[in-house]
């Protein structure tokens, strides 16, 4: 038994067997091999057990997103049949005498350039594909398993997640993260607490505990590799009790969220992807008070087209029958990347190109997502918000576009409703100009995370600022009262949908304040309508 400590992300109890997720290091080196028919075979069965990867991933996909979304998948397997990319492998192992590793990122990199160069829209969009073509081959070379490999619930211990890989994982698998990198506010923390599964960060993890059992407690942060009889006895009847909890805590479904004194609140949930709306149901939240788009632009290898947006959202609005539904925009950039975006490297990504900046560089990626979120209102009551504003001129910009697109649907004779629109304050900017803003839009909706963030200069992702990582200061806590205040004033409502608004050291604190609504991962939803339903 070896037990060592991280930092907990949330709480709960999982045991199950850990799958090391290894993904292959960007760098391939370049070496000299000796039995060049022996290197052929490796590339060739490398090559067989990605085709299969793709096989089972599309056989999957095929039923989540339809076929149509999963073509590309089957498109990728066909690519790595192609014989002109396999003649270039063959050929760099032959006459160079080099690893199959370093022959397929040549050939990958060759031919992605060669693509990128055509004047033809379709073999353009293949130069991504053939990138990713290539790393699967070279993940698999490396002995690297792939998360989308997963086939029993386990606990996935990884040097670091990034978005983009955790969104590629089968859930239903999941039974707890245990990372080495990351920080308590990146979006992969985030993601757990929405799955509510226990998650540790900063844990001394090792690849020789794949498949080995463990216990991850997330209320100690304490992971727990081979257990001995005792401790997994003890362990089992907490998480016994744990149920026991959550079972008394569904008595409140279906009450009323108001204090004693009869101030209510909605109590909204947050969420990333249609798979979540089971959680959103069995929480029995208010509505969901942020939709996190940009995961549907994640793990992939092109843009999400209108159509498969417009299926992800109706099928939100209709789920939650005419309860509010409110999609943010794309929040593109900083920690969560897609490659196709070409976003580029930046010295200071946070403050970078990133989220409505690049929805309004660009606007057709921008129309592109209106159009579909404004189809969906037909299907239910939806409301649109808009990230990482900083000023009116934005606003501006966003409504001229708005109408544009609105006037396009007419046109065409597609129904929409006149949606809400709100904007989240998640920059300094936006909190002291919201006497203003309040006048420009429908709500407000208080991103803590970020508003941290910038507020105290503190990189959310870094996990050496932790400790001064603190969104109780009072400097923050001085902007959401100003925030709710102003919107008061202007007759709109506002919220919170930063992590800070799940924080029950800080409920009366924004019950006294009159934050009109919280919007918070689905497991936190009943506990958190418990502690309102206390408060006087
Ligand atoms: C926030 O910044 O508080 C927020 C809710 O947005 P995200 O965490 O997705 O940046
Ligand atoms: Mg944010």
């Amino acid at each position: 038994m070896e037990t060592c400590k991280g930092t907990k992300i949330f709480d709960g109890i999982a045991i199950g067997s850990i799958f090391y997720y290894k993904k292959h290091e960007n760098n391939v080196e370049r070496k000299r091999v000796e039995d060049i028919e022996a290197e052929i075979t490796r590339y060739e069965n490398a090559k067989k057990k990605a085709i299969e990867q793709l096989n089972a991933l599309h056989e999957k996909a095929v039923v989540e997103v339809g076929e149509i979304n999963a073509q590309i998948l089957e498109v990728h397997a066909m690519m790595l049949e192609d014989d002109d990319y396999n003649d270039s492998i063959h050929n760099l192992i032959k006459n160079q005498g080099i690893n199959a590793e370093c022959a397929v990122a040549t050939t990958g990199d060759n031919f992605s350039e060669m693509f990128a160069n055509m004047d033809d829209e379709y073999f353009k969009a293949r130069s991504v594909d053939v990138k990713d073509i290539s790393e699967r081959v070279i993940n698999v070379l490396g002995g690297g398993h792939g998360a989308d490999e997963l086939k029993e619930p386990c606990i996935i211990a990884a040097e670091d997640l990034a978005p983009s890989e955790t969104v590629q994982m089968d859930k239903t698998k999941l039974l707890a993260f245990v990372t080495r990198h990351g920080s308590t506010n990146s979006h992969t923390a985030i993601l757990a607490r929405t799955m509510s599964i226990p998650a540790l960060i900063k844990v001394d993890i090792k690849e020789e505990w794949n498949h080995k059992t463990a216990i991850v407690d997330g209320y100690t942060g304490t992971l727990i590799i081979d257990p001995d009889a005792d401790t997994l006895i003890s362990y089992r009847e907490k998480q016994k009790r744990d149920e026991e909890q959550k079972q008394l805590l569904l008595d409140l479904k279906g009450k009323e969220t108001v204090t004693k004194s009869g101030q209510k609140v909605h109590l909204y949930a947050n969420i990333g992807n249609v798979s979540d709306l089971g959680a959103v149901l069995q929480n029995d939240a208010a509505g969901i008070g942020l939709f996190r788009s940009e995961f549907l632009y994640l793990g992939k290898s092109t843009f999400p087209t209108e159509e498969e947006q417009f299926s992800a959202y109706k099928q939100v609005a209709e789920t939650m029958a005419g309860k509010r539904v409110i999609f943010r925009t794309l929040d593109i950039g900083a920690d969560k990347q897609a490659d196709y975006f070409q976003l580029g490297n930046e010295e200071n990504p946070a403050m970078g190109y990133r989220a409505i900046r690049i929805c309004l560089n660009e606007p057709e990626i921008f129309k592109t997502q209106l159009r579909a979120m404004l189809r969906a209102s037909n299907y239910g009551k939806i409301a649109i918000m808009y990230p990482m504003i900083t000023s009116l001129d934005e606003i501006r910009d966003i409504k001229k576009i708005m109408t544009e697109v609105k006037e396009e649907l007419s046109t065409l004779g597609v129904p929409y409703d006149d949606v809400e629109q709100g904007i989240m304050i998640e920059t300094p900017a936006a909190a002291m100009i919201s006497d203003l803003l309040a006048k420009e839009v429908d709500f407000f909706s208080i991103g803590t995370n970020d508003l941290t963030q910038y507020t105290l200069a503190v990189d959310r992702q870094n996990n050496r600022l932790d400790r001064f990582y603190n969104p109780h200061h009072e400097a923050v806590l001085r902007m959401i009262r100003m925030v709710v205040e102003n919107a008061h004033k202007e007759g709109i409502w506002a919220g919170i949908c930063g992590e800070l608004g799940a924080d029950m050291s800080l409920t009366d604190t924004f019950l006294k304040m009159g934050v009109d609504e919280l919007s918070v991962s689905p497991g936190l939803i009943l506990p958190l309508r418990k502690k309102i339903r206390d408060a006087e």
